[in-house]
């Protein structure tokens, strides 16, 4: 028995996320792609015959991803009240005080997701990069090698 076959099922016809997800993202255009990888026991054929179901594969196996803040968006937001503010009151004072909280709230709001990129993400990068999936009954393994 191979080191690399299915700790569910046996089957060798396993492959690494990261080659998987590789294969996936790169064929998702329109046309009909079947992917061929080669492993240690022949062909494996990966993905079918429409682009919907390749990227769905691609996003089922996709590494975890960075947390994102719509910091452009926040600010946006709280210059478009500021505006509609300064207009209601008639004073750009109320309306610039606002607009200085929502940027400090944005500044705010970004911290966690960079201390989650910085400290947790690569650590998930690791175990992804680890992880096999079984082409034959779909599980999904960790090889510790
Ligand atoms: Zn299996």
């Amino acid at each position: 028995m191979s080191d690399y076959s299915c700790p569910k099922c046996q089957s060798e016809n396993t492959q690494k996320l990261s080659v998987l997800y590789a294969a996936g993202s790169s064929s998702s255009s329109q046309t009909t792609v079947g992917v061929g990888l080669i492993g240690r026991h022949g062909a494996v054929g990966v993905g079918s015959s429409s682009a919907n179901s390749q990227s769905a594969l691609a996003q089922q196996l996709a590494p975890p991803q960075p947390q994102k803040v719509e910091v452009g968006c926040l600010l946006a937001i709280g210059l478009f009240m500021a505006i509609a503010c300064g207009i209601g009151t008639q004073s750009p004072a109320v309306g610039w005080g606002i607009a200085i909280l929502v940027v400090v709230a944005a500044i705010a709001v970004s911290r966690p997701p960079a201390i989650y990129n910085k400290n947790v993400l690569p650590g998930l990068r690791d175990e992804w990069n680890k992880k096999f999936v079984c082409l034959r009954c779909g599980e999904v393994f960790k090889k510790s090698s």
